[in-house]
């Protein structure tokens, strides 16, 4: 069975291979992306079984997201095929190389159409973390009833973790921000940018607020694990009311995109080994690390043997 369940929209992602506008591009690579496939795929590459649930069309690309991530050995026998719609698409250019921008082909999608009935009873009951994100309840109504039913199904002994993943495309901040608050309210490990903690804050401490500010008060509101992330600045946490740092790696990044799905796959594999906050952020910061460094959401995820790689890459640096 699995240890993690995560549930969430996967999309066929279009890429144009070189820099400009989309429309001179003559051809596009072919992957697949969704924040919580994403952790999915860390997470089993870490060593750790994990299922994923979500809605693909029955169509091509439907057919690519749930091969794809059965290759990399996400279980995804629970996931459903939607012959009402089809899977959903994102297209991704880059205007400049440092400039990437992302737009969504989603409303109406097979994802969207996620629904309580999708969750196998007792599924959530039976897992030790059940991983959810801020986009599911904005996809659709019944997404956002699939969210709220497996937060109620899960067993006393799951833990649940959130990454906020605001999305601007989905809704507006003044929609987004209760309906945020109150899932952060039920978890108990929490991963936000600090803009996504002033959204769910209500930003009383004003723009001044420094992360750890932002961690405690979002700590403050339920969760026992608040991790603040920072980009290539880091991360701070805030665990059973104590501050900490994540260490920062030196890497040449191509691709923020994927940066934050990495750093919770590899925070929330320690966390299910055992190890301490510092081990689980360490973890964490070296998989966000190695997410930026490839072109692609998940691809440059790392495997444990992996991880020490970047020691040898930061002493490269240091020399
Ligand atoms: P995403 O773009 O996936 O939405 P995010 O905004 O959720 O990302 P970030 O804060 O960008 O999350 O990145 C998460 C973590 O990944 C950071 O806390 C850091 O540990 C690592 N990271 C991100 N960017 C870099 C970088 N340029 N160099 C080194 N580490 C990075």
């Amino acid at each position: 069975p699995p240890e993690v369940l995560t549930l969430g929209e996967t999309m066929v992602l279009l890429c144009a291979p070189g820099i400009g506008p989309l429309r001179h591009a003559r051809s596009l690579d072919v992957a697949i992306g969704g924040a919580e496939s994403n952790v999915a795929v860390g997470l089993t590459r870490l060593g750790v079984r994990t299922a994923w649930i979500g809605r693909v069309g029955d169509d091509e690309f439907g057919r690519l997201v749930r091969g794809t991530l059965a290759g990399e050995g996400v279980d995804v026998s629970y996931a459903v095929v939607d012959p009402a719609a089809p899977t959903g698409l994102m297209v991704k250019a880059r205007r400049t190389s440092a400039a990437t921008e992302v737009n969504y082909y989603r409303a109406g999608s097979a994802g969207s159409r996620l629904s309580p009935d999708d969750l196998p009873a007792g599924l959530a009951d039976k897992v030790r973390l059940l991983h959810l994100t801020g986009i599911t309840p904005a996809l659709s109504e019944s997404a956002y009833d699939t969210v709220e039913a497996a937060l109620v199904s899960r067993g006393g002994a799951v833990t649940v973790s959130l990454d906020l993943n605001y999305r601007q495309a989905l809704w507006p901040p003044a929609v987004a921000a209760p309906v945020l608050r109150g899932l952060v309210e039920r978890c108990d490990v929490l991963f936000a940018t600090e803009a996504e903690a002033r959204l769910v804050l209500g930003d009383p401490r004003g723009p001044g607020a420094s992360p750890l500010e932002l961690g405690y008060a979002l700590a403050a509101l339920g969760p026992s694990q608040v991790v603040v992330k920072r980009g290539a600045r880091g991360a701070v946490a805030v665990v059973d009311g104590v501050a900490y740092d994540a260490p920062v790696h030196q890497v040449d990044a191509v691709d923020p995109v994927g940066a934050g799905d990495a750093f919770a796959a590899g925070y929330l594999a320690e966390l299910l080994a055992g190890a301490d906050v510092l081990a689980r952020l360490a973890t964490a910061a070296a998989s966000g690390a190695f997410a930026v460094t490839v072109h692609g959401d998940w691809e440059g995820l790392p495997r444990r043997d992996e991880l020490a790689l970047l020691q040898l890459l930061d002493a490269d640096d240091a020399v």
